[in-house]
């Protein structure tokens, strides 16, 4: 790499934010095309975020991504907003516009999508999707579920934030505590776990014998580990997040390059990167 004055930078901001793995998606993805660029992560702690995000427009930075909790603040911060974005009310992908603000995006949908029709092999169109959690990520997915028509159901530890997602993306939900997972997993054609739960080393409730159906955890790594364990020791066919994480990736790419990036490759690379930290 030869970084020089007129070199774009591209940052993905959040807080916590030095566990990500977008460099290193996306410096591979950028040697492969050969552009004058470099992606670093940013940790952005501010009272008001979207002043330090607008400000990342005024210093020149060619791109971002933003992730948790700046996802909200990323949309006010833009000058203009896409429909999706607009739609599920918040952005992790900011593109230059020639105002010289930001353009806001939301290419958690399009990771979300690769991730269930893997999961699935399928579009989810009529079919009976369980979805644990109710935060940013669970309502990337519930909008695209309700898009594409799935039959959802949303259980999550606070009652209150499953009803308000359902009422927003797909008001047929049926909306359950999270202790009903048994009953309703009986009758899923796929499981997502949107629910941060493993991070802080937490565990679900038990799940109804899978049979070789589809469960998809969005998180990725240690995170991941607990309830992609438990899902397997079920009978759940089991993927984690990190096809969607490369897929949110290689749509921001696409946003900012015009260019389809090799996600096999970067998927692999990200496998390796956990196998070692993990
Ligand atoms: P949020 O903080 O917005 O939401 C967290 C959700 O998890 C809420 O529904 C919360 O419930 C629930 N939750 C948190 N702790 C517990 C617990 N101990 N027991 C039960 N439920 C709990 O986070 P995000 O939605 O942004 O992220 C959720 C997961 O998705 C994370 O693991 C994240 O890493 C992953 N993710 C993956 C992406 C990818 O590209 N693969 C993209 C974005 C996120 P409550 O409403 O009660 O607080």
């Amino acid at each position: 790499m030869n970084v020089s004055a007129a070199t774009n930078v591209f940052a993905v901001i959040g807080d916590p934010v030095a566990h990500s793995l977008s460099p290193l998606i996306h410096n591979a993805w950028i040697a492969a095309l050969g552009a004058d660029a470099v992606y670093v992560a940013l940790r952005v702690d501010h009272p008001h975020p979207e002043n330090a995000i607008r400000s990342l427009a005024a210093s020149g930075l060619a791109g971002l991504n933003v992730t948790l909790p700046h996802k909200t603040a990323a949309l006010a911060a833009a000058s203009e907003i896409d429909k999706t974005a607009k739609a599920v009310g918040a952005a992790n992908t900011l593109v230059r516009n020639a105002s010289g603000g930001w353009t806001a995006h939301n290419t958690d949908i399009k990771g979300f999508a690769r991730a269930v029709e893997t999961a699935l092999d399928a579009r989810p169109t009529g079919a009976r999707v369980l979805l644990l959690g109710a935060g940013g990520a669970a309502r990337a997915a519930a909008f695209h579920l309700g898009e594409t028509g799935a039959d959802l159901a949303i259980l999550n530890r606070t009652r209150a934030n499953a009803d308000e997602l359902a009422r927003q993306f797909a008001p047929n939900a049926e909306v359950a505590e999270m202790s009903e997972l048994a009953r309703l997993s009986e009758q899923a054609d796929l499981v997502v776990n949107a629910a941060s739960i493993g991070h802080a080393g937490g565990r679900l409730p038990e799940f109804a014998q899978g049979k070789g159906r589809p469960f998809l955890d969005l998180s990725y790594g240690r995170a991941a580990q607990s309830a992609i364990d438990q899902a397997s020791d079920a009978g759940w066919t089991t993927h984690d997040g990190l096809e969607m994480l490369v897929a949110q990736a290689a749509a921001a790419f696409r946003l900012w390059y015009g260019e389809s990036p090799d996600q096999a490759s970067a998927l692999a690379a990200c496998r390796d990167r956990l196998a070692v930290t993990s």
